[in-house]
């Protein structure tokens, strides 16, 4: 972060100094026991700010059941914090809002200060929507977000200007560009400004993140953050120029951050539009033609459509590469049977649903018999094409719900489902006939190896307590089939019925 152009920023004298007034309600703002009548002594005593107070009390956007017509009444009736909050974003925006603009200015302030009145409404009505307590705090952290732009506007004048117009008015791109040219952005000099300005303390951090809520840990302050920056993409569909991506991604955050139906998401944006000319008049906002929700969203309805179709089909393609990298991640290449870490999680999930539905679950154990040898007589590439051979053979002796993979070099390993142990070994027997049957052709010749398979089952004679035990257990019956002279089936079969500790592997019933 350039800490250097910060400080430039934070001590120059192109921004406007705080009026009295604005520091006056900031301070008995910042008293938690600030009492009623102190604070409406301090508004009252300036009439523009209780006038529009009043306004504000009495617009549609409160929805007040009875006017109020003074300060201390509204006090009452809005709460302590409303009013607090409505005469700092009184006192304070004016202020801003008079050292933005004049003559020879080029800079498009009322594009900017329209988007802060609709986020800060929107802000408001989505707290309000979501039932939680900081309605006020949402309103003027939404509205004084942009700050940042503002006052690096005033300070870098034309360096900022390029790179403004260079991001065509969106504030992401401009985050970034700023971010790279600068080393510093809106959001960092806006918090830092809102800290030296000595507002509430609770606005700086929905100001520091109203672009990336979720680097928000503090899970107190988090609420905040996120409507507050849903607010301001809500903002950009009233004020971009082309509002429809907004649109979607401002659906897409209420629909998946606060659970908000689709309906009510139409109405609340519906809401918004209706509601924020009035506030905008009172903070003397030109936010242009007061356009309704409904207009934009039908203007916008093409391009909506179209976007809506490039995201579903760069869903589809995600979910493409997503599924392509999962079955390389599961997959041996050279035999494209399921790899050992595969065969794993499946045992496992296979063994904990045989304990606990009381159903069976067997394991097959095959290992290339002197294979090191055939490798060394006939070549590599030769051991290569068998390997994918038997991988056939046990994807063809593999039904849907078992699982054929290859556990390492010359080792395979196939889970059979709900099957017990002496069908699994007849199984095992047939694939062993099978394979000792087989003749693999290989550049002009005719290959043949034969393998030994050690069987092993799940079921309440063998009360296994672990997937790890089957494995164990299997690979002690195929170093049976090994020593009892290769090319044949073993079956281990516990000789003890209450722990599977002591047992032998015994020639499979053929
Ligand atoms: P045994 O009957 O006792 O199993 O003897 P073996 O020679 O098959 O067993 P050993 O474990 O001594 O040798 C396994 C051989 O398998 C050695 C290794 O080069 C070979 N191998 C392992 N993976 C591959 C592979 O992907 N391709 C080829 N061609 N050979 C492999
Ligand atoms: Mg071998
Ligand atoms: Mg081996």
């Amino acid at each position: 972060m350039n800490l250097a152009l910060l400080e430039r920023i934070k001590s120059s004298a192109s921004l406007p100094s705080l009026p009295a007034i604005a520091i006056r309600t900031l301070e008995l703002a910042r008293k938690e026991d600030v009492k009623i009548a102190d604070l409406a002594a301090v508004i009252t005593n300036d009439p523009a700010l209780s006038s529009k107070i009043l306004k504000t009390a009495n617009s549609p956007l409160y929805g007040l059941a009875e006017p109020v017509s003074t300060v201390s009444r509204a006090l009452v009736v809005m709460g302590l914090q409303a009013v607090k909050t409505l005469a700092v974003s009184f006192s304070l925006v004016p202020t801003l809002k008079n050292a933005s603009g004049g003559p020879g200015e080029s800079f498009d302030y009322v594009q900017l200060w329209k988007r802060s009145i609709y986020s800060a409404v929107a802000a408001k009505l989505l707290a309000k929507r979501l039932g939680v307590r900081f309605e006020e705090e949402a309103f003027l952290a939404a509205l004084l977000a942009d700050i940042g732009i503002f006052a690096m506007q005033r300070v870098l004048r034309r360096e900022f200007e390029v790179v403004y117009a260079q991001s065509g008015g969106n504030h992401e791109t401009c985050l970034a560009l700023c971010r790279e040219k600068f080393d510093l952005d809106h959001t960092i000099v806006g918090a830092a400004l809102a800290q030296q300005w000595q507002l509430p303390a609770v606005l700086a951090r929905p100001i520091a993140l109203h672009h990336e809520p979720d680097a928000e840990t503090d899970p107190l302050v988090k609420p905040l953050v996120e409507v507050v920056f849903t607010g301001c993409l809500i903002g950009e569909v009233f004020a971009a120029a082309s509002p429809a991506p907004y649109i979607m991604r401002a659906r897409k955050e209420l629909a998946q951050r606060f659970r908000l139906e689709p309906m009510e998401v139409e109405k609340l944006l519906a809401e918004i539009g209706a509601k924020t000319g009035e506030s905008a008049r009172l903070f003397e906002f030109d936010i242009g033609e007061d356009r309704p929700y409904q207009e934009i969203l039908e203007e916008a309805q093409q391009t909506l459509i179209l976007l809506s179709l490039q995201t579903q089909h760069h869903a589809d393609v995600v979910r493409k590469e997503n599924e392509a990298l999962q079955h390389q991640a599961t997959t041996d290449s050279l035999t494209a049977l399921a790899n050992r870490g595969r065969f794993n999680d499946f045992f496992a999930e296979q063994f904990a649903r045989a304990a606990r539905f009381g159903r069976p679950v067997s394991l097959l154990f095959m290992d290339v018999d002197h294979f090191k040898k055939f490798n060394d007589s006939h070549g590599h590439q030769a051991g290569d094409e068998v390997l994918r051979r038997v991988g056939k053979l046990l994807k063809l002796a593999a039904r849907s719900v078992d699982l054929a993979a290859r556990y390492g070099g010359e080792e395979f390993a196939l889970v059979l489902t709900d099957t017990d142990a002496t069908t699994a070994a007849q199984l095992a027997e047939d694939i062993r006939c099978a394979l000792e049957g087989e003749k693999v052709p290989f550049e002009g010749q005719t290959l043949k190896i034969t393998a030994s398979i050690g069987v092993a089952g799940f079921d309440k004679n063998a009360p296994f307590q672990s997937p790890a035990q089957i494995t164990a257990a299997a690979d002690k019956a195929l170093y049976a089939a090994k020593a009892a002279g290769r090319n044949c089936v073993r079956l281990f079969r516990p000789t003890v019925t209450t722990t599977a500790a002591t047992t032998s592997a015994q020639p499979a019933s053929r």
